[in-house]
This record gives C-alpha cells, sequence and structure tokens, in this order.
C-alpha cells in the first residue's frame, strides 16, 4: 500500500492516510492485525519506536509509538482501532472506502474515530523529523466498541516499556470540543431462576418473573433516593447529576397460568465521578442476596446469578488539569464539557496521566450508515497536531 522505490521513506498527507486506515475493515469482532501492521510498518520506516501488545487469545494487537527525546513527560494521542459493524446498514457507497462527497469524507471510521488516528499517525511521522523537547507517543486500542476491554491491557503491558507520558488526549469525536468528564458504567446480567407451579398455588413456587420485580424496584428506589441529594462538586455538570440504575432488557416466563421458572434482565449503572461504581457493585449483590434468600425459604433450589458485562471507568473532571489545559490551548475552547459516552479517557486516568478527550468530527455520525467526517473538521484537526506539534519542539 505504501510503495517504496527510493531510501527514503514516503510521507503520506493524513487524507492518504485516512484512506488505508479505513480500507481495513476491522470490525471488533474481527481481526486488527492488518491495521497494526501497516501503521507499524509505517511508522517504523521513519524511524518512530514501536511496542506492540498482543491479546492474550484473539489476533488482535495494541500499539505504542513514540518518538523525540527519550524521558517522561510529553503527550500521548490515543485513538481505537476497532469499528462498528455496517451489518443491516444502508450506505450509499462502500464503507470502506473513503469517498468524497460535498465536502464530508464517507467511511465507516472516518469520525469514530479513524479520521483522529490518521492525524496521530501523521503527527508522530512529523514529530519524528523535529526536534522535540519533550516525547510524542501514540497509543492504538482493539475493542473498544465491545466495552472499551482494549485500554487496560495495554496500558499495563506497554507503559512499563516506555517514557511514561504525562498527558493523554483521547480523540473521540468531540467537534474539538474538550471534554474533561464522563460518567463511569457497569454492568450485570442478573439470571433469576425460580420454581415452577401452577399459577393457582403460586405460594408454593417462586416466580422469577416476580422476584426479579424487586430488583427492578430496587433500581427505581435508587434513583428515586439519588435524585434528591445534593450534586457534589463536579457531579454538578453532569444531566443528570447523580448516578442512575437502568434496565434495558428483561425476559422470562412461558404462560400465564405458570409461575416463571426463569427471568432475565440487565441491570446497568451509570456513575457520576464523586461516586464509586464499586459501591453500587456491593449494594446491589447485596438486594440480589436478600431477594435470593426469600425465594429459597420457599423453594431452596432457585437462585440468582450475577455476571458482571462491562465495568468501564469514568473520567473524573480535573481540577486545573494539564490535558485540559493543553487541549484548549490547542482548540481555542473555553468551554467545560462533559458527555454522557464512555471512553478511555479514563484507564490513562487511572495510570496517573492527566486525560481529556478531544478530536474531530461529530459523535453524531457515529456507528451510523453513511459516517462520514467533514473536510472542515478533518482539517481542523489537522491545524489541532500542527500546533500540538509546535509546542512539543524544542
Ligand atoms: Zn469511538
Amino acid at each position: 500500500m505504501t510503495p517504496r522505490s527510493s531510501a527514503a521513506p514516503e510521507i503520506l498527507s493524513p487524507r492518504q492516510i485516512l484512506e488505508t486506515l479505513v480500507s481495513f475493515p476491522t470490525v471488533s469482532r474481527d481481526t486488527n492485525l492488518p491495521l497494526i501492521d501497516w501503521v507499524q510498518g509505517y511508522l517504523e520506516s521513519h524511524g518512530v519506536t514501536c511496542y506492540r501488545h498482543h491479546h492474550p487469545d484473539q489476533p488482535k494487537a495494541g500499539l505504542w509509538a513514540w518518538t523525540g527525546p527519550e524521558e517522561e513527560g510529553g503527550v500521548v494521542l490515543s485513538g481505537h482501532t476497532d469499528v462498528v459493524p455496517i451489518d443491516g446498514q444502508d450506505w450509499s457507497s462502500d464503507p470502506f472506502t473513503v469517498t468524497e462527497r460535498d465536502g464530508k469524507l464517507y467511511g465507516r471510521g472516518c469520525a469514530d474515530m479513524k479520521g483522529f488516528d490518521a492525524l496521530a499517525v501523521w503527527a508522530l511521522v512529523e514529530a519524528s523529523r523535529r526536534k522535540l523537547s519533550k516525547p510524542l507517543h501514540l497509543a492504538f486500542t482493539y475493542d473498544e466498541e465491545i466495552g472499551l476491554l482494549g485500554a487496560a491491557p495495554l496500558l499495563a503491558d506497554a507503559l512499563p516499556h516506555v517514557p511514561k507520558p504525562a498527558v493523554a488526549l483521547i480523540g473521540e469525536p468531540t467537534m474539538l470540543q474538550v471534554v474533561s468528564g464522563h460518567k463511569a458504567g457497569i454492568a450485570f446480567d442478573t439470571q433469576v431462576n425460580g420454581f415452577e407451579v401452577h399459577s393457582s398455588i403460586a405460594y408454593k413456587g417462586v416466580s422469577a418473573i416476580m422476584e426479579a420485580a424487586k430488583l427492578v424496584e430496587w433500581g427505581n428506589a435508587v434513583n428515586a433516593a439519588n435524585a434528591a441529594k445534593e450534586p457534589q462538586g463536579s457531579d454538578a455538570l453532569f444531566d443528570p447529576p447523580w448516578t442512575n440504575a437502568h434496565v434495558g432488557m428483561i425476559s422470562g416466563g412461558t404462560a400465564h397460568n405458570i409461575t416463571a421458572k426463569t427471568c432475565n434482565f440487565l441491570m446497568s449503572f451509570r456513575c457520576v465521578p464523586g461516586e464509586d461504581p464499586e459501591s453500587y457493585a456491593r449494594a446491589y449483590e447485596a438486594e440480589v442476596r436478600r431477594v435470593e434468600a426469600e425465594m429459597q425459604a420457599i423453594r431452596p433450589e432457585t437462585s440468582i446469578t450475577l455476571t458482571r458485562l462491562f465495568d468501564a471507568k469514568g473520567l473524573a473532571p480535573e481540577k486545573d488539569g494539564a490535558a485540559e489545559q493543553l487541549a484548549r490551548q490547542l482548540t481555542g475552547d473555553n468551554g467545560s464539557h462533559v458527555v454522557s459516552y464512555g471512553t478511555e479517557a479514563g484507564y490513562f486516568q487511572a495510570e496517573g496521566l492527566s486525560a481529556v478527550v478531544c478530536g474531530p468530527g461529530d459523535i453524531a455520525q457515529a456507528h451510523q450508515p453513511d459516517e462520514f467526517i467533514t473536510l472542515e473538521q478533518f482539517e481542523k484537526g489537522e491545524a489541532y497536531m500542527r500546533r500540538l506539534l509546535d509546542q512539543l519542539e524544542a
């Protein structure tokens, strides 16, 4: 894809890099290795140091790359390499070929988030040609779209091998606004195993549905109590400014006159930064065990099993955070923004880096058919990278 005829390595434009990245159909369920191979080969051809993190048991990899002086500090640009599927979506052009129409670049991932990824690869190569006072890093993850699964293993594996950066810019599409906070999320698959009897003698059985309803109602009570609390600190920035419990799916039962043998539902919590998601996990589990004890008092063979589905770290707004200050300088955005969706930024913050979310493109286009980034946003993203390079220059 990058034919080289002379000794000097080829330098690609951000647009050419975007076209290449989009051409790899890195849907989360499939491999991302061809994309990682290409990025690593391109960066190494320019003398950028790369460290590859292998997925423990799937053909996927994360990539950490850096250039500049071998010292701590500096900035890491981070993006995920996976994209959501195109199944069932009606696209006007090939999703894996960048197509320009009416000032927009169409293609899966153009907004979320190969546009930023391409700019980050371009910036690393530019940085390798300048004399930097602080290193510039790149961190590419896998499996972001299936529950933010790739950032923690990449950080754990790569950080001991690289000079630790001080600031992380996670380039999810924010229209280049500086997003300094988002909620944490945790979710549980809850399987209630009841005991079937004819409903005329329901008291001798255990209806999994009616027991599940107690737990759903517990979620409603949590919400009512939290809504009545006074929001603390930066929690007040969020809408709503409190932690909320939610059941998004429920199924169970077989007939109107049989106590349900099973009921399955998903309980999730979106937690404000001022509250510990684990405290909600413990409170929910305690309530599950209380309901289970009531069930077992009637039928000892009944049970409730809990499976944790995801555990997404929140991003707490930092007071005078270095990442926020830098991103404000790069974008000129002086507002305070928090968002309702999760990102990998919280994993960088948990490792002691100052972190914000800030990238080109609009989240409204993410995951849609005919996903696009406007040329204007992509060019503004390039200007953001140029300002970053100027800041890092010695
Ligand atoms: Zn994304």
